[in-house]
């Protein structure tokens, strides 16, 4: 199917819709998921028109993989969680409901359940504020 650059992340890369940033670079932006699986979920986004992981180009793939990576050290520094999640979805069918190819880093405590998928949203203030904590973790 053809990339449709209507699709929420499509605008936010183009400044066209808002999101609490964590990180940016040449290839890729990260930010806060507003319906978050668990407090500090991240969302990773190739900044490349690709709608999933089979249309992204390799440089385009590792460009993600390196943030994500990033992100998720991160992530684990600035909530000492015992486990983290990477997820990326390809295709409504696997249930991705953004059409724009994306990595989620979820942080998974001890014992905690998660969240249904893109279901509450939060608090934005606590957004904004898990945000600052993450990026005074990024090395
Ligand atoms: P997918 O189902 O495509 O793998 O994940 C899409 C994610 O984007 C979900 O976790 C959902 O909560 C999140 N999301 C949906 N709309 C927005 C939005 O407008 N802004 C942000 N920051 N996250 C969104």
């Amino acid at each position: 199917m053809a990339y449709d650059s209507n699709n929420i992340f499509a605008k936010i890369l183009r400044g066209e819709a808002p999101c609490i940033k964590v990180y940016e670079d040449d290839q890729t932006l990260a930010f806060m998921d507003l319906m978050p699986q668990a407090d500090g979920h991240v969302l990773i986004v190739p900044k490349e028109p690709a709608e999933t992981l089979l249309e992204l180009s390799e440089a385009g793939a590792m460009a993600a993989m390196r943030t994500t990576r990033r992100i998720a050290i991160a992530v684990k520094k600035a909530l000492g969680v015992e486990g983290l999640h990477v997820m990326q979805l390809n295709g409504a069918a696997a249930g991705q409901t953004v059409p724009h190819i994306h990595f989620h880093v979820i942080p998974h405590a001890a014992g905690s359940v998660l969240r249904v998928h893109a279901a509450q949203r939060a608090d934005e203030e606590g957004l904004k504020a898990m945000a600052e904590r993450i990026k005074a973790s990024l090395d």
